[in-house]
């Protein structure tokens, strides 16, 4: 299943912070462009996954393994990769299209893991926040001598042109500063990334291979807009102290594994068939390519377009190869949900629930398939599942949803409002969620656990900047 929802509230206020941080140094289109759209994030059980087992040894290797550290894909085709609160590590999913090995992504994963190793994010908003302080501070003192200069009655005075100057000159002063900060800590990174990755036996020659792709006289340079161009300055110094860095390494040679190469490529191919033209996904995986990863997203793209019967074929067929994978039953399972056919998804869901570890996700798209056959004596185990599934997986208002109809099948209107203002609390829409709560606490008894949690809906406080849809 790969699921396009809108990023909560409370990350759409942080990535406002880097965007302000962003402001100070990138030229003000892309910083404002990022603030304007609120990136929307793509849930995805097999490709998160995947980026779990990227991250994990890396994060073993800085220490922060405890801190629970989570990669958000962003629906963004652009190369980008960010930190942006110090606890998530944010990918745009055409970062992953554009690495073509496990090792090119986990080199970016890694300088990413170096910006959170070394409190970078912190450090910056310190430093910006004591730009600013001088910076008003220098335009007090270059208005008082403006006043100064028009008091002594001669506006054209050396005086006042001083003013007008030490307003002028501080902002490019603070500027250069803030760059020149931010390079040292893009380098910082950079050797962080690769101790990281030496101390965790990969090579750093992926790392080197991206960074390399984007130097200042590249020709993803002259295209200008590439926003990790932006936020990452490449001078060719940088990237030749990076080379020069990770060949040291006794691993520069490694190679990835085959088998997760595999997974990679697998992934790749799921999200160009979801997020890319068809005509694209066809000129990508013509019917010649004949791998599995071609296989895969022309499946996809088949069920997508409505050819649910061949599409059900091509999935069988993957199924044969690798009769073990989640992701395949998944598939099956949510062709024929979206397809109307819920009684029919149930078992193949059912198999990859029970393939992939319960993986709440997968979990959440069974529950839609048994609230979706309107058969009640499927409604409890669909509330059990669900709730399972809630609890384990907070961010994905599916789940919600579901719950919110299982319950009204049931006819208990006080859960399912509350599972409905849940719901709409995830996707930020604060105003339906008050409403909806606030009718749950009519319905449940004072105090109840129900009551509660309804309560605390009622009594979030909207967050500033953030629309309410
Ligand atoms: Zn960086």
């Amino acid at each position: 299943m790969l699921l396009r929802i809108a990023l909560r509230k409370k990350t759409s206020k942080l990535t406002a912070v880097t965007a302000a941080v962003a402001l100070a140094i990138a030229p003000m289109s892309s910083a404002l462009a990022q603030q304007n759209k609120g990136p929307p994030v793509i849930r995805d059980t097999e490709a998160e996954q995947l980026l779990r087992d990227y991250t994990r040894p890396v994060l073993r290797a800085a220490g922060l393994e405890k801190q629970n550290i989570q990669v958000v894909i962003l629906n963004e085709s652009v190369f980008n990769a960010f930190v942006a609160d110090g606890r998530r590590i944010f990918v745009n999913y055409g970062a992953m299209m554009q690495s073509e090995t496990p090792n090119q992504i986990i080199g970016v994963l890694a300088h990413e893991t170096g910006h959170l190793a070394g409190g970078h994010l912190a450090k910056l908003r310190e430093q910006l926040a004591r730009a600013q302080t001088q910076m008003i501070i220098a335009m007090l003192l270059g208005v008082g001598g403006m006043v100064a200069g028009a008091r002594s009655g001669n506006s054209n005075s050396g005086l006042a042109n001083a003013g007008a100057a030490a307003v002028a000159g501080p902002q490019e002063m603070i500027r250069r500063t803030l760059i020149s900060y931010q390079r040292q800590q893009e380098e910082n990174a950079d050797r962080a990334g690769v101790k990281f990755l030496t101390a965790s036996g990969q090579s750093a020659k992926g790392m080197y291979e991206t960074f390399n792709r984007f130097t200042d006289d590249s020709l993803f340079a002259a295209r200008g807009a590439d926003p990790y161009q932006q936020s990452h300055p490449m001078p060719a110094e940088r990237v030749a102290a990076l080379e020069e860095l990770a060949r040291s390494s006794p691993y520069w040679d490694k190679k990835d594994d085959p088998a997760l190469q595999l997974r990679h490529d697998m992934v790749r191919s799921k999200i160009s068939a979801f997020m890319e033209r068809q005509d694209t996904v066809y000129r990508r995986y013509p019917l010649s390519n004949d791998s599995l990863p071609a296989r895969y997203a022309r499946a996809i793209t088949t069920y997508l377009h409505g050819d649910l019967r061949s599409a059900l074929v091509q999935i069988d067929g993957l199924i044969q190869v690798q009769p073990n994978n989640p992701y395949f039953y998944e598939l099956r399972g949510q062709a024929l949900l979206e397809g109307g056919k819920p009684a029919e998804a149930i078992a193949p869901l059912r198999k990859a629930v029970q393939l992939s570890n319960n993986a709440p996700l997968i979990d959440m798209l069974l529950g839609q398939a048994l609230v979706g056959t309107n058969d009640k004596a499927h409604t409890e185990e669909a509330i059990a599942i669900l709730r399972a599934a809630v609890a384990r997986e907070t961010e994905a208002p599916l789940g919600y949803t579901q719950l919110a109809m299982a319950y009204g099948r049931k006819g208990d209107f006080a859960q399912a409002d509350l599972a409905s203002a849940q719901a709409a609390f995830l996707r930020g829409d604060n105003k339906t969620a008050r409403e909806l709560a606030s009718r749950a606490k009519t319905r449940f008894a004072i105090g109840t656990p129900g009551w509660v949690k309804a309560d605390d809906i009622v009594a979030a406080k909207p967050t500033p900047g953030q629309n309410s849809n």
